[in-house]
Protein backbone atom coordinates (compact mmCIF):
# COMPACT_ATOMS: atom_id res chain seq x y z
CA UNK A 1 0.00 0.00 0.00
CA UNK A 2 1.61 3.25 -1.16
CA UNK A 3 1.40 6.03 1.74
CA UNK A 4 4.05 8.14 1.00
CA UNK A 5 2.27 11.40 -0.32
CA UNK A 6 0.48 11.28 3.43
CA UNK A 7 3.94 10.59 5.05
CA UNK A 8 4.91 13.79 3.56
CA UNK A 9 2.04 15.55 4.81
CA UNK A 10 2.18 14.11 8.42
CA UNK A 11 6.24 15.44 8.14
CA UNK A 12 5.02 19.04 7.53
CA UNK A 13 2.20 18.57 9.92
CA UNK A 14 4.22 17.74 13.06
CA UNK A 15 6.41 20.79 12.55
CA UNK A 16 3.38 22.88 12.16
CA UNK A 17 0.53 21.37 15.32
CA UNK A 18 0.74 19.23 18.66
CA UNK A 19 1.22 15.78 16.81
CA UNK A 20 0.62 16.63 13.58
CA UNK A 21 -3.35 16.78 14.52
CA UNK A 22 -6.38 18.72 15.20
CA UNK A 23 -7.22 16.25 17.69
CA UNK A 24 -5.16 13.78 19.32
CA UNK A 25 -6.68 10.24 18.54
CA UNK A 26 -5.98 11.22 15.26
CA UNK A 27 -2.37 10.74 15.36
CA UNK A 28 -2.58 7.03 15.77
CA UNK A 29 -0.46 7.04 18.48
CA UNK A 30 -1.86 4.54 21.01
CA UNK A 31 -1.76 1.94 17.67
CA UNK A 32 1.57 3.41 16.59
CA UNK A 33 2.52 4.02 13.02
CA UNK A 34 0.78 7.20 10.88
CA UNK A 35 -1.93 8.35 10.40
CA UNK A 36 -3.35 8.61 6.20
CA UNK A 37 -4.78 11.89 4.83
CA UNK A 38 -8.20 11.75 3.82
CA UNK A 39 -8.86 13.13 0.20
CA UNK A 40 -12.07 12.80 -0.02
CA UNK A 41 -15.46 10.18 0.66
CA UNK A 42 -17.96 8.55 -0.64
CA UNK A 43 -20.86 6.44 0.72
CA UNK A 44 -19.08 4.03 3.30
CA UNK A 45 -15.47 4.72 2.06
CA UNK A 46 -12.84 7.29 2.68
CA UNK A 47 -9.94 7.79 0.03
CA UNK A 48 -6.46 8.83 0.80
CA UNK A 49 -4.65 11.49 -0.64
CA UNK A 50 -2.52 8.60 -2.55
CA UNK A 51 -5.38 7.12 -3.77
CA UNK A 52 -5.94 3.85 -1.31
CA UNK A 53 -9.46 2.97 -0.52
CA UNK A 54 -11.08 2.11 3.29
CA UNK A 55 -14.27 0.66 4.32
CA UNK A 56 -14.82 3.19 7.22
CA UNK A 57 -15.93 2.12 10.17
CA UNK A 58 -16.01 5.87 12.27
CA UNK A 59 -17.66 8.23 10.18
CA UNK A 60 -15.83 11.03 11.14
CA UNK A 61 -16.20 9.64 14.32
CA UNK A 62 -19.93 9.94 14.20
CA UNK A 63 -21.82 12.00 12.05
CA UNK A 64 -22.47 10.21 8.42
CA UNK A 65 -24.50 7.71 9.35
CA UNK A 66 -26.26 8.35 6.14
CA UNK A 67 -22.98 7.78 4.47
CA UNK A 68 -20.21 10.14 3.39
CA UNK A 69 -20.74 12.52 0.70
CA UNK A 70 -24.92 12.21 0.66
CA UNK A 71 -26.03 14.14 -2.44
CA UNK A 72 -29.45 15.14 -0.42
CA UNK A 73 -27.03 16.31 2.11
CA UNK A 74 -24.51 18.24 -0.19
CA UNK A 75 -27.85 19.54 -2.22
CA UNK A 76 -29.06 20.88 0.69
CA UNK A 77 -25.99 23.03 1.50
CA UNK A 78 -25.34 24.03 -1.39
CA UNK A 79 -28.91 25.71 -1.83
CA UNK A 80 -28.66 27.42 1.99
CA UNK A 81 -24.77 27.83 1.22
CA UNK A 82 -25.48 30.29 -2.14
CA UNK A 83 -27.30 32.72 0.01
CA UNK A 84 -24.94 33.45 2.24
CA UNK A 85 -22.78 31.60 5.03
CA UNK A 86 -23.76 33.28 8.36
CA UNK A 87 -26.02 36.20 8.94
CA UNK A 88 -25.63 36.44 12.77
CA UNK A 89 -29.53 37.32 13.10
CA UNK A 90 -31.83 34.28 13.77
CA UNK A 91 -32.91 32.36 10.31
CA UNK A 92 -35.75 29.87 9.75
CA UNK A 93 -33.64 26.87 9.46
CA UNK A 94 -32.63 27.26 12.95
CA UNK A 95 -36.70 26.87 14.13
CA UNK A 96 -37.10 24.07 11.62
CA UNK A 97 -34.10 22.47 13.69
CA UNK A 98 -35.65 22.50 17.41
CA UNK A 99 -39.57 22.17 15.88
CA UNK A 100 -37.52 18.77 14.46
CA UNK A 101 -35.54 17.74 18.02
CA UNK A 102 -38.39 18.45 20.15
CA UNK A 103 -40.33 16.13 17.52
CA UNK A 104 -37.78 13.39 17.42
CA UNK A 105 -36.48 13.75 20.89
CA UNK A 106 -39.43 14.86 23.03
CA UNK A 107 -37.54 15.75 26.01
CA UNK A 108 -36.42 18.39 24.23
CA UNK A 109 -39.23 20.97 24.90
CA UNK A 110 -36.39 23.90 24.40
CA UNK A 111 -32.97 23.47 23.19
CA UNK A 112 -29.93 25.77 22.11
CA UNK A 113 -27.79 25.16 18.81
CA UNK A 114 -23.89 25.52 19.73
CA UNK A 115 -21.02 24.45 17.60
CA UNK A 116 -19.76 21.07 18.84
CA UNK A 117 -20.76 18.38 21.20
CA UNK A 118 -18.17 19.67 24.16
CA UNK A 119 -19.97 23.16 24.01
CA UNK A 120 -23.04 21.63 24.74
CA UNK A 121 -21.99 19.50 27.57
CA UNK A 122 -20.09 22.26 29.03
CA UNK A 123 -23.35 24.48 28.80
CA UNK A 124 -25.71 22.08 30.51
CA UNK A 125 -23.37 21.39 32.96
CA UNK A 126 -23.67 25.31 33.53
CA UNK A 127 -27.19 25.30 33.46
CA UNK A 128 -27.04 22.45 35.96
CA UNK A 129 -25.20 24.75 38.30
CA UNK A 130 -27.26 27.76 37.91
CA UNK A 131 -30.90 25.90 38.24
CA UNK A 132 -29.87 24.11 41.51
CA UNK A 133 -27.45 26.76 43.11
CA UNK A 134 -25.21 23.85 43.25
CA UNK A 135 -21.80 22.93 42.72
CA UNK A 136 -20.82 19.53 42.31
CA UNK A 137 -21.04 17.48 39.14
CA UNK A 138 -20.75 13.22 39.31
CA UNK A 139 -19.56 11.63 36.30
CA UNK A 140 -18.69 8.20 35.25
CA UNK A 141 -15.22 6.51 35.06
CA UNK A 142 -14.49 5.97 30.86
CA UNK A 143 -17.15 8.69 29.67
CA UNK A 144 -15.93 11.69 27.79
CA UNK A 145 -17.72 14.90 27.49
CA UNK A 146 -15.45 16.95 25.34
CA UNK A 147 -12.44 18.87 26.63
CA UNK A 148 -14.15 21.41 29.46
CA UNK A 149 -11.77 21.48 32.54
CA UNK A 150 -15.13 19.90 34.51
CA UNK A 151 -14.76 16.79 32.41
CA UNK A 152 -11.08 15.52 32.18
CA UNK A 153 -11.66 13.46 35.24
CA UNK A 154 -11.42 9.96 34.67
CA UNK A 155 -12.16 10.42 31.27
CA UNK A 156 -12.72 8.06 28.14
CA UNK A 157 -11.57 8.29 24.48
CA UNK A 158 -8.38 9.90 23.63
CA UNK A 159 -7.74 11.21 27.45
CA UNK A 160 -8.00 7.53 28.23
CA UNK A 161 -5.82 6.48 25.08
CA UNK A 162 -2.98 8.72 26.19
CA UNK A 163 -2.75 7.62 29.57
CA UNK A 164 -4.10 11.40 30.68
CA UNK A 165 -7.19 10.86 32.67
CA UNK A 166 -6.06 14.09 34.91
CA UNK A 167 -5.43 16.49 32.09
CA UNK A 168 -2.60 19.55 33.48
CA UNK A 169 -4.00 22.74 33.26
CA UNK A 170 -7.45 21.53 34.94
CA UNK A 171 -7.24 23.38 38.38
CA UNK A 172 -7.52 21.26 41.08
CA UNK A 173 -9.99 23.28 42.86
CA UNK A 174 -12.39 22.53 40.20
CA UNK A 175 -11.64 19.04 39.62
CA UNK A 176 -12.53 18.80 43.04
CA UNK A 177 -16.31 19.66 41.99
CA UNK A 178 -16.73 16.57 39.65
CA UNK A 179 -17.24 13.40 41.40
CA UNK A 180 -16.50 10.07 39.92
CA UNK A 181 -18.45 6.83 39.64
CA UNK A 182 -17.95 2.99 37.83
CA UNK A 183 -20.32 2.78 35.27
CA UNK A 184 -22.88 0.27 35.96
CA UNK A 185 -22.27 -0.23 39.82
CA UNK A 186 -25.94 0.21 41.73
CA UNK A 187 -24.77 0.61 44.85
CA UNK A 188 -21.92 2.68 44.42
CA UNK A 189 -24.59 5.58 42.85
CA UNK A 190 -26.58 4.84 45.91
CA UNK A 191 -24.48 5.28 48.44
CA UNK A 192 -23.13 8.75 46.58
CA UNK A 193 -26.30 10.10 46.89
CA UNK A 194 -26.61 9.36 50.31
CA UNK A 195 -23.55 11.15 51.25
CA UNK A 196 -23.71 14.34 48.80
CA UNK A 197 -26.97 14.03 47.20
CA UNK A 198 -28.00 17.45 48.36
CA UNK A 199 -24.96 18.88 46.82
CA UNK A 200 -25.11 17.51 43.51
CA UNK A 201 -26.10 19.76 40.70
CA UNK A 202 -26.42 17.36 37.95
CA UNK A 203 -25.44 13.93 36.71
CA UNK A 204 -24.18 13.55 33.26
CA UNK A 205 -24.00 10.05 31.56
CA UNK A 206 -23.49 8.81 28.01
CA UNK A 207 -26.33 6.28 28.45
CA UNK A 208 -24.14 3.48 26.59
CA UNK A 209 -20.32 4.40 27.16
CA UNK A 210 -19.01 5.01 24.09
CA UNK A 211 -15.80 6.26 24.99
CA UNK A 212 -14.55 3.32 26.23
CA UNK A 213 -15.83 1.41 23.02
CA UNK A 214 -18.88 0.52 24.05
CA UNK A 215 -20.24 -0.60 27.09
CA UNK A 216 -24.28 -0.63 27.77
CA UNK A 217 -26.14 -0.20 30.73
CA UNK A 218 -26.94 -2.96 32.85
CA UNK A 219 -31.16 -3.81 33.09
CA UNK A 220 -32.40 -0.97 34.79
CA UNK A 221 -29.27 1.09 35.60
CA UNK A 222 -30.41 4.00 34.13
CA UNK A 223 -33.39 3.93 35.41
CA UNK A 224 -31.78 3.73 38.90
CA UNK A 225 -29.44 6.91 38.04
CA UNK A 226 -32.97 8.66 36.92
CA UNK A 227 -34.49 8.02 40.32
CA UNK A 228 -31.33 8.67 42.76
CA UNK A 229 -31.66 12.30 40.76
CA UNK A 230 -35.03 12.48 41.20
CA UNK A 231 -35.09 11.87 44.88
CA UNK A 232 -32.43 14.37 45.71
CA UNK A 233 -32.93 17.27 43.50
CA UNK A 234 -30.11 16.80 41.04
CA UNK A 235 -30.70 17.49 37.31
CA UNK A 236 -29.67 13.93 35.25
CA UNK A 237 -28.47 14.81 31.79
CA UNK A 238 -28.15 12.55 29.00
CA UNK A 239 -24.69 13.11 26.85
CA UNK A 240 -26.07 11.65 23.51
CA UNK A 241 -23.47 13.20 21.59
CA UNK A 242 -22.88 9.45 20.60
CA UNK A 243 -25.64 8.09 20.57
CA UNK A 244 -28.30 10.76 19.84
CA UNK A 245 -30.22 9.48 16.60
CA UNK A 246 -27.87 6.38 16.10
CA UNK A 247 -29.07 3.75 19.13
CA UNK A 248 -32.56 4.45 18.17
CA UNK A 249 -33.91 7.95 16.13
CA UNK A 250 -34.91 9.06 19.54
CA UNK A 251 -31.70 8.38 20.69
CA UNK A 252 -30.67 5.93 23.80
CA UNK A 253 -33.46 7.56 25.84
CA UNK A 254 -36.09 6.33 23.39
CA UNK A 255 -34.19 3.36 23.34
CA UNK A 256 -34.41 2.81 27.58
CA UNK A 257 -37.54 4.75 28.23
CA UNK A 258 -36.14 7.53 30.16
CA UNK A 259 -36.65 10.93 30.41
CA UNK A 260 -33.58 12.92 31.24
CA UNK A 261 -33.62 16.82 32.63
CA UNK A 262 -30.79 17.91 29.83
CA UNK A 263 -29.91 16.21 27.04
CA UNK A 264 -26.40 17.36 25.29
CA UNK A 265 -26.12 16.25 21.27
CA UNK A 266 -23.85 16.36 18.56
CA UNK A 267 -22.44 14.65 15.56
CA UNK A 268 -25.59 13.42 13.57
CA UNK A 269 -27.32 16.91 14.10
CA UNK A 270 -24.55 18.50 11.98
CA UNK A 271 -24.65 16.09 9.47
CA UNK A 272 -20.77 16.36 9.01
CA UNK A 273 -21.13 20.34 10.17
CA UNK A 274 -19.65 21.62 13.54
CA UNK A 275 -22.63 21.51 15.43
CA UNK A 276 -23.96 20.60 18.86
CA UNK A 277 -27.37 21.25 20.93
CA UNK A 278 -28.64 21.05 24.50
CA UNK A 279 -31.90 21.44 25.58
CA UNK A 280 -34.33 19.68 27.59
CA UNK A 281 -37.35 21.08 30.65
CA UNK A 282 -38.50 24.34 28.96
CA UNK A 283 -38.57 25.63 32.49
CA UNK A 284 -34.84 24.79 32.88
CA UNK A 285 -34.26 26.18 29.50
CA UNK A 286 -36.15 29.38 29.67
CA UNK A 287 -33.30 30.20 32.47
CA UNK A 288 -30.54 30.85 29.93
CA UNK A 289 -29.58 34.31 28.35
CA UNK A 290 -31.45 36.32 27.31
CA UNK A 291 -34.66 35.01 28.81
CA UNK A 292 -32.97 34.28 32.10
CA UNK A 293 -29.94 35.05 33.77
CA UNK A 294 -27.31 31.66 33.05
CA UNK A 295 -25.05 32.94 30.21
CA UNK A 296 -24.19 31.06 27.11
CA UNK A 297 -23.84 32.73 23.69
CA UNK A 298 -22.12 31.77 20.31
CA UNK A 299 -21.38 33.59 17.09
CA UNK A 300 -21.68 31.08 14.87
CA UNK A 301 -24.15 29.15 16.63
CA UNK A 302 -27.67 28.31 14.74
CA UNK A 303 -25.62 28.88 11.29
CA UNK A 304 -27.73 28.02 8.34
CA UNK A 305 -25.15 26.22 6.31
CA UNK A 306 -24.56 23.73 9.48
CA UNK A 307 -28.08 23.55 10.24
CA UNK A 308 -28.80 22.93 6.40
CA UNK A 309 -26.38 20.04 6.45
CA UNK A 310 -27.55 18.53 9.54
CA UNK A 311 -31.81 18.75 9.08
CA UNK A 312 -31.13 16.93 5.73
CA UNK A 313 -29.02 14.14 7.55
CA UNK A 314 -32.61 14.21 10.39
CA UNK A 315 -34.59 13.77 7.26
CA UNK A 316 -32.81 10.63 5.53
CA UNK A 317 -32.56 8.83 8.78
CA UNK A 318 -37.19 9.46 9.31
CA UNK A 319 -37.01 7.03 6.35
CA UNK A 320 -39.28 4.19 7.49
CA UNK A 321 -37.09 1.08 8.68
CA UNK A 322 -33.46 3.37 8.58
CA UNK A 323 -32.63 2.28 11.88
CA UNK A 324 -33.39 -1.31 11.65
CA UNK A 325 -31.67 -1.99 8.60
CA UNK A 326 -28.38 -0.30 10.43
CA UNK A 327 -29.14 -2.63 13.70
CA UNK A 328 -29.13 -5.67 11.31
CA UNK A 329 -26.31 -5.28 9.73
CA UNK A 330 -24.33 -4.51 12.53
CA UNK A 331 -25.04 -7.59 13.92
CA UNK A 332 -23.71 -9.18 10.86
CA UNK A 333 -20.78 -7.49 11.30
CA UNK A 334 -20.00 -7.81 14.63
CA UNK A 335 -21.47 -11.86 14.20
CA UNK A 336 -19.24 -12.10 11.63
CA UNK A 337 -16.10 -10.65 13.65
CA UNK A 338 -16.43 -12.98 16.31
CA UNK A 339 -16.83 -16.04 14.46
CA UNK A 340 -13.52 -14.86 12.54
CA UNK A 341 -11.85 -14.92 15.82
CA UNK A 342 -13.12 -17.80 17.28
CA UNK A 343 -11.87 -19.82 14.13
CA UNK A 344 -8.74 -18.16 14.30
CA UNK A 345 -8.32 -19.14 17.94
CA UNK A 346 -8.58 -15.11 18.71
CA UNK A 347 -10.76 -14.31 22.54
CA UNK A 348 -12.88 -11.17 21.05
CA UNK A 349 -16.39 -10.06 22.37
CA UNK A 350 -18.15 -7.39 20.51
CA UNK A 351 -20.93 -5.04 22.09
CA UNK A 352 -23.57 -3.52 19.92
CA UNK A 353 -26.52 -0.85 19.96
CA UNK A 354 -27.69 -0.53 16.73
CA UNK A 355 -25.44 1.43 14.60
CA UNK A 356 -23.13 1.27 17.42
CA UNK A 357 -20.67 -1.09 18.26
CA UNK A 358 -17.06 -2.12 20.14
CA UNK A 359 -14.87 -4.86 19.62
CA UNK A 360 -12.78 -6.10 23.07
CA UNK A 361 -9.70 -8.57 22.86
CA UNK A 362 -11.33 -10.26 25.68
CA UNK A 363 -12.68 -13.43 26.31
CA UNK A 364 -14.85 -11.81 29.29
CA UNK A 365 -17.92 -10.04 28.97
CA UNK A 366 -17.66 -6.19 29.08
CA UNK A 367 -20.35 -4.61 31.73
CA UNK A 368 -17.63 -2.18 32.89
CA UNK A 369 -15.07 0.32 32.81
CA UNK A 370 -12.44 -2.01 34.70
CA UNK A 371 -13.36 -4.53 32.41
CA UNK A 372 -12.84 -2.69 29.57
CA UNK A 373 -9.20 -1.69 30.24
CA UNK A 374 -8.67 -4.89 30.78
CA UNK A 375 -8.63 -5.89 27.43
CA UNK A 376 -5.82 -6.97 25.16
CA UNK A 377 -5.31 -3.29 23.81
CA UNK A 378 -1.88 -4.32 22.27
CA UNK A 379 -3.59 -7.23 20.43
CA UNK A 380 -6.54 -4.44 18.75
CA UNK A 381 -3.35 -2.33 17.68
CA UNK A 382 -2.26 -5.37 16.05
CA UNK A 383 -5.48 -6.15 14.29
CA UNK A 384 -6.24 -2.05 13.91
CA UNK A 385 -3.15 -2.64 11.71
CA UNK A 386 -3.45 -5.90 9.61
CA UNK A 387 -7.36 -4.05 8.74
CA UNK A 388 -5.86 -1.06 7.51
CA UNK A 389 -3.41 -2.39 4.75
CA UNK A 390 -6.41 -4.92 3.97
CA UNK A 391 -8.67 -1.27 3.34
CA UNK A 392 -10.71 -1.53 6.50
CA UNK A 393 -10.63 1.43 9.07
CA UNK A 394 -11.67 1.00 12.54
CA UNK A 395 -11.08 3.55 15.03
CA UNK A 396 -7.03 3.88 15.86
CA UNK A 397 -8.02 3.30 19.23
CA UNK A 398 -9.00 0.52 21.47
CA UNK A 399 -11.59 2.79 22.95
CA UNK A 400 -13.33 4.16 20.86
CA UNK A 401 -16.85 2.66 19.25
CA UNK A 402 -17.42 1.69 15.59
CA UNK A 403 -20.07 3.01 13.28
CA UNK A 404 -21.88 2.12 10.71
CA UNK A 405 -23.87 3.89 8.14
CA UNK A 406 -26.73 3.29 5.74
CA UNK A 407 -24.14 3.08 3.42
CA UNK A 408 -22.25 0.03 4.42
CA UNK A 409 -23.71 -3.03 2.76
CA UNK A 410 -23.28 -6.32 2.03
CA UNK A 411 -20.13 -5.96 0.15
CA UNK A 412 -18.63 -3.92 2.76
CA UNK A 413 -19.31 -5.96 5.50
CA UNK A 414 -18.37 -9.00 3.52
CA UNK A 415 -14.72 -7.52 2.77
CA UNK A 416 -14.55 -6.39 6.62
CA UNK A 417 -15.20 -10.10 7.49
CA UNK A 418 -12.99 -11.44 5.22
CA UNK A 419 -10.37 -9.05 5.87
CA UNK A 420 -10.84 -9.87 9.94
CA UNK A 421 -9.81 -13.91 9.00
CA UNK A 422 -7.26 -13.13 6.94
CA UNK A 423 -5.77 -10.04 10.09
CA UNK A 424 -6.92 -12.35 13.43
CA UNK A 425 -4.88 -15.25 11.59
CA UNK A 426 -1.73 -13.14 11.12
CA UNK A 427 -1.71 -11.49 14.76
CA UNK A 428 -2.72 -14.40 16.94
N1 LIG B 1 -19.73 13.84 24.42
C1 LIG B 1 -19.51 12.64 23.86
C2 LIG B 1 -20.29 11.45 24.35
C3 LIG B 1 -18.58 12.50 22.84
O1 LIG B 1 -18.35 11.29 22.31
C4 LIG B 1 -17.88 13.64 22.39
C5 LIG B 1 -16.88 13.52 21.32
O2 LIG B 1 -16.52 12.50 20.85
C6 LIG B 1 -18.15 14.87 23.00
C7 LIG B 1 -19.09 14.94 24.01
C8 LIG B 1 -17.44 16.11 22.55
O3 LIG B 1 -17.88 16.48 21.28
P1 LIG B 1 -16.94 17.40 20.35
O4 LIG B 1 -15.76 16.58 19.96
O5 LIG B 1 -17.85 17.76 19.20
O6 LIG B 1 -16.58 18.60 21.16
Amino acid sequence: MNTATSHDLFTRAQALMPGGVNSPVRAFKSVGGEPFFAKRAEGAYLIDVDGNRYVDYIGSWGPMIAGHAHPKVLAAVAEVMSDGLSFGVPNALEVTMAETLRRLVPSMEMSRMVNSGTEATLSAIRLARGATGRSRIVKFEGCYHGHGDSFLVKAGSGALTFGLPNSPGVPKALADLTLTLPYNDFEAATKLFEDVGSEIAGLIVEPIVGNANCILPRDGYLQHLRALCTKHGALLIFDEVMTGFRVALGGAQARYGITPDLSTFGKIIGGGMPVGAYGGRAELMRQIAPSGPIYQAGTLSGNPVAMAAGLATLELIQAPGFHDALEANTHKLCDGLERAAREAGVAVTTTRSCAMFGLYFTDQKVETYAQAIASDSAAFGRFFHAMLRRGVYFAPSAFEAGFLSSAHGDAEIGHTIEAAREAFREIR
